[in-house]
């Protein structure tokens, strides 16, 4: 089998890479320039065998055909890359294109593409939550979709709203290609929350870092702890484990998994950094430590049932991210 991971450079990206390598896949991975795949594969040479990876260079995932190429032979298609930031100038040109369209285009080129049987695209808890509907009795599903327009998140100038209503239009415009009668692969979709964990993507600098490696370390030299944004949680190694089991077994095919392990506040995350780690004791404000106010409740017993999947654990998570960018940060 030969995978074709979309975004192999980002923080996802390089774990659902790496996951693929791991189980004995050959992959190919894309990349917007030839020296950022080199710097990736020079980072990472010593965990998987030697000819198990290859490149393809997508520039710009909006374009037009832009995996018209990168397609040819590949058996299973994960299309993780699509913009997470909050740096938006332009709604429609920074988010809600790139993402719309480069889900699109990945999965037109897959439908063209004889040999592709499955394939996994990076969905959000982004495009399941409804901004009116977050209260304490409200439990969201895999069967719930936010309700956000095109039009609506065009014109939002809350950049967290058009993250979010650029994952849902992307999600569903998957759907949507997945079910024409000429569609031959089978298609899954992962919906993950703020994604924790290790982050092993180069990093340039801390300033660089993904948005929700950002948002962990956010507890760090700030002056007073962070307001929690997406206050849902799971680790980066599940989450690419997840993509690897959606995309490869029978069980997996058909379906749309939300992806939740834990309910967090920053607060819980500042009192691990001061426990776990000496040097952290001066960087992080003490805090009283909240449970989190009652925001929503969240059902993924879809992913536990279909894999008898087993979640790594908050504390466990957020020890290991902020070991990771403690390491880096060294190097740096
Ligand atoms: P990153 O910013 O680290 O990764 C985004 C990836 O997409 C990068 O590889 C980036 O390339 C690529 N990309 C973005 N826009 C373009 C474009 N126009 N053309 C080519 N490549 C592009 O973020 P994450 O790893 O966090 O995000 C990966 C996926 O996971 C996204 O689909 C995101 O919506 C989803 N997700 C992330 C969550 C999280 O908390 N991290 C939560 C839920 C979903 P480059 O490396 O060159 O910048």
């Amino acid at each position: 089998d030969l995978v074709l991971v979309s975004g192999t450079t980002g923080f996802l990206g390089t774990a659902v890479t790496l996951a693929y390598l791991k189980k004995g896949y050959r992959v190919r991975g894309t990349a917007r320039s030839s020296e950022k795949a080199q710097k990736w594969e020079k980072k990472h040479a010593d965990q998987f065998e030697q000819g198990k990876l290859e490149w393809a260079i997508v520039k710009d995932i909006a374009a037009e055909g832009a995996f018209d190429e990168a397609i040819k032979g590949v058996t299973i298609l994960a299309h993780t890359a699509s913009p997470f930031h909050y740096d938006v100038k332009d709604n429609e040109k920074d988010m809600l294109i790139p993402a719309r369209d480069g889900t699109r285009h990945a999965l037109r080129a897959a439908q063209k593409e004889s040999s592709v049987k499955r394939v996994v695209v990076t969905s959000s808890f982004a495009a399941v939550l409804d901004f009116n509907r977050m209260s304490p009795d409200v439990t969201f599903s895999h069967e719930d979709w936010n309700p956000a327009t095109w039009d609506e998140a065009k014109k939002s100038d809350n950049p967290t709203y058009v993250y979010c209503a650029s994952k849902k239009l992307a999600e569903e415009e998957a759907w949507k290609i997945a079910k024409e009668p000429e569609t031959k692969f089978r298609l899954s979709t992962i919906c993950p929350p703020l994604i924790t964990g290790p982050p092993q993507q180069v990093i340039e600098s801390l300033d660089s870092l993904n948005t929700s490696s950002g948002a962990v370390w956010g507890v760090v030299d700030a002056e007073k702890i962070p307001d929690t944004s997406f206050p849902v949680g799971t680790d980066v190694r599940d989450i690419a484990d997840l993509h690897v089991l959606a995309s490869t077994t029978d069980e997996g095919a058909d379906k749309r998994f939300l992806t939740i392990a834990f309910h967090f506040d920053n607060t819980q995350i500042a009192a691990i950094a001061r426990k776990s780690f000496p040097e952290l004791k001066d960087r992080v404000v003490e805090a009283p430590v909240s449970e989190g106010s009652p925001h929503f409740s969240t059902d993924a017993s879809l992913a536990e049932k279909t894999f008898g999947f087993k979640w790594i654990s908050f504390e466990q998570s957020v020890k290991d991210t902020l070991a990771e960018i403690l390491k880096v940060e060294k190097e740096l």
